[in-house]
């Protein structure tokens, strides 16, 4: 029997060496603040990677940068062997790279189906050719679960649906490469199982899953590895274990003063 192939996950393509996401050297300056510096990563396509450090550290300015929302002050981005760093978000979302956000942004006022339309309208990777548009809404809406509330307002969701949905909406575009910024945020127990299947399950539909997440539980039940930033530095990258019972990692969350503050 062939060995098998290194946590590459099963479908076709030839598995590539080629990260699907590397960083390389990003810095980005507020004025005098450093919110990212010189951070380096990769993140190889079939894994589900998370991004955790302290609140201000960096996490969701580093998804800003990759989806084009920020331009870097200095550094490179490459997504699929191809330069992205400064081009439009529409055109990053075109190549491929979806996004939830860490404050949800749904359109309130309209149903749950119109929102995934929306975004589903908005790039040509929306369209698959073989499905009409509402065929493959309906079909993200069955995948998140919220089938039955396909004619409901967002604004009568609760939480959990709402998170929910803005994966279906991310997933209407039909990325290779999905950031979620905090999916798990304010959710229960029960929500948090279902998000960490859904998780799995998307990886297994063969999309990449890059995570920023502050639920510990969550973060190193899914995830293969971990990078964390702490002052917009990468301080640590390794397996859930290694992060775990890294001491510097231990003292960013136990806090200490902002160096040269
Ligand atoms: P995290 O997601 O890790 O909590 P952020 O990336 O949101 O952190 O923020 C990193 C730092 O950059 C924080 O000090 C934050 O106040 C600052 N920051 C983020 N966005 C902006 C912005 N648009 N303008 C100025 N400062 C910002
Ligand atoms: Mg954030």
């Amino acid at each position: 029997m062939a060995p098998a192939a290194r946590g590459a996950p099963p479908g076709p393509g030839p598995v590539s060496d080629t990260p699907l996401l590397a960083i390389r050297n990003l810095s980005l300056h507020f004025g005098g603040l450093r919110a990212l510096d010189r951070v380096s990563l990769d993140v190889p396509s079939g894994t589900i990677f998370a991004l955790i450090g302290p609140n201000g550290s960096g996490k969701t300015t580093l998804f800003n940068v990759v989806t084009g929302a920020l331009a870097p002050t200095t550094g490179t981005i490459r997504f699929q062997d191809e330069p992205i760093a400064g081009a439009k978000t529409h055109e990053i979302v075109r190549r491929g790279i979806g996004r939830t956000f860490q404050n949800i942004r749904l359109f309130t006022r309209m149903s749950v189906f119109d929102n995934v339309w929306v975004a589903l309208r908005h790039t040509p990777r929306g369209r698959d050719g073989t499905r009409s548009e509402a065929e493959r809404v309906e079909a993200l809406l069955e995948l998140a679960g919220l089938a039955p509330k396909r004619d409901e307002l967002v604004e009568n969701l609760n939480f959990g649906e709402r998170r929910r949905l803005e994966m279906a909406r991310a997933l209407a575009t039909d990325p290779v490469l999905l950031l979620l910024d905090e999916p798990a945020a304010g959710m229960g127990q029960l929500e948090l199982e279902r998000l960490n299947q859904d998780i799995r399950r998307l990886r297994e539909l063969g999309k990449t899953i890059f995570l920023i997440e502050h639920t510990m539980d969550l973060v190193m039940g899914v995830a293969d590895r971990i990078a964390v930033l702490n002052f917009g530095e990468k301080i640590a990258e390794g397996a859930p274990a290694e992060i775990q019972a890294n001491p510097r990692v231990i003292e960013a969350y136990l806090g200490r003063e902002r160096p040269g503050a």
